[in-house]
């Protein structure tokens, strides 16, 4: 039997990889962590039977031991809770369903304890790929890709690994604002940018996929995941969301993969690699679908795609203050505090203000991810 742990049990991608380990019954859970919704923690501690359960509010993780006082279950709060889960002795894959940043400490912590890593916490490789890439060879584990984009060049790099990628074709939806002018942005709602056209995700990643800082950061998760240069991955815009992304070799063959919008599936590929598993829900009908068209992303009016190649160009600590900006910035438009293009601004104004480090430790990028805090304070 597999075994697993969770970080972010209680999110779209965690409550997705229950839904897939209840399918295929042959997972089992060792260890579960989450914000604060214990009501659904407790519902999943009484299906999965996790032996450890991580709550990152102390008071709550309180209320849940009291729950669950008729269980055998161990309950801790905070860092160290995630990083007990991280490193739980008997899991194999830890899962990183966490948003944010947040995810880098127990992400390093599982990967010196040996865990294969099937990663959807894309901030952490952008924040923290140039050591988190060498660490994993070192320690001989996989980082397997659970964002669809990765986990269909995963797919497509299939049986070629000794052939040399010529360019990544990294596909996007547009997100619910494609097509509008900047002065049509202006006055967007929260609401406006939570309805994405294709796939119903969590909210931060929603936003980001609104303001396509989600590719941003997808590029940047690539180029880890991937080692290749920047120039090497084009965006491509493809609305309907049924090429999950292509790679294109020296000979100009290009592989992609096609699908449903269902995450469930690169969240299974990632946990039985290199197996493939039946997987209940629709599948693609191409009579029904008729037509899949490509457009050009338009960087001027979504500049945080452009501050992202930006960012990584620059390398460093950018990419942090890049995503520790837009990790603020997302919090304050869903808290009605700024606009929506007050986004791109502020991370383009946290870039400027970063003082840079070429190769920055754990520590330093935890202090670039404070100073970007610090300055967008009292300024929007
Ligand atoms: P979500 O908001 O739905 O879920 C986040 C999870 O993290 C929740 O379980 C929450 O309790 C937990 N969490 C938040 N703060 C925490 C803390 N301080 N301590 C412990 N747990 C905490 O988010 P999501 O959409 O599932 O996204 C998770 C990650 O996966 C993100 O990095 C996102 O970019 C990436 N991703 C998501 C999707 C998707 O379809 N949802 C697709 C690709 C990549
Ligand atoms: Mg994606």
């Amino acid at each position: 039997m597999k075994k697993i742990a969770i970080l972010g049990s209680t999110g779209s991608i965690g409550t997705q990889t229950l839904d897939v380990v209840r399918e295929q019954g042959d997972i089992s859970v060792a260890a579960l962590a989450a914000g604060s919704n214990i009501a659904l923690l407790e519902q999943q501690i009484r299906e999965f039977h996790p032996r450890l359960v991580a709550v990152w509010d102390k008071k709550k993780a309180e209320e849940l031991k009291i729950k669950t006082a008729d269980l055998s279950v161990e309950i801790l709060d905070g860092m160290d809770g995630l990083l007990a889960v991280a490193q739980i002795p008997e899991a194999e894959i830890l899962v990183t369903a966490i948003v944010g940043m947040l995810g880098i400490r127990p992400t390093i912590a599982a990967i010196r304890a040996g865990k294969d890593i099937a990663l959807a916490n894309k901030e952490t490789l952008v924040t923290a790929g140039h050591l988190i890439m060498p660490m994993a060879e070192e320690n001989h584990v996989s980082i397997l890709p659970v964002d669809s984009e990765h986990s269909a060049i995963f797919q497509s790099l299939n049986g070629e690994r000794h052939n040399k990628i010529h360019k990544i074709l990294l596909t996007a939806s547009g997100g619910p604002f494609r097509g509008k002018t900047r002065e049509e942005l202006k006055d967007v709602t929260v609401e406006d940018a939570l309805k994405h056209p294709n796939w119903s995700m969590g909210r931060k990643i929603t936003v980001d996929s609104a303001t396509l800082v989600n590719k941003g950061l997808e590029v940047m998760e690539a180029k880890w995941l991937f080692d290749v240069e920047l120039s090497q991955i084009q965006v491509v815009v493809q609305p309907q969301s049924v090429i999950h992304s292509m790679v294109e070799y020296e000979d100009g063959a290009i592989i992609a993969e096609l699908g449903t919008a269902d995450m469930r599936l690169p969240i299974q590929y990632a946990l039985y690699y290199p197996d493939r598993r039946p997987l209940s829900g629709e599948r693609l009908d191409f009579y029904k679908l008729g037509q899949i068209t490509f457009e050009r992303p338009d960087t001027d009016t979504f500049r945080g795609l452009a501050l992202a190649y930006r960012a990584m160009e620059q390398g460093g600590n950018v990419p942090t203050a890049f995503n520790a900006a837009n990790e603020r910035a997302v919090a304050k438009f869903l808290n009605h505090e700024i606009r929506f293009l007050e986004i791109p601004e502020i991370i383009g104004a946290c870039m400027e203000h970063c003082n840079y480090v070429k190769n920055p430790s754990v520590e330093e990028i935890l202090d670039t991810e404070r100073a970007a805090y610090e300055y967008i304070e009292g300024r929007w």
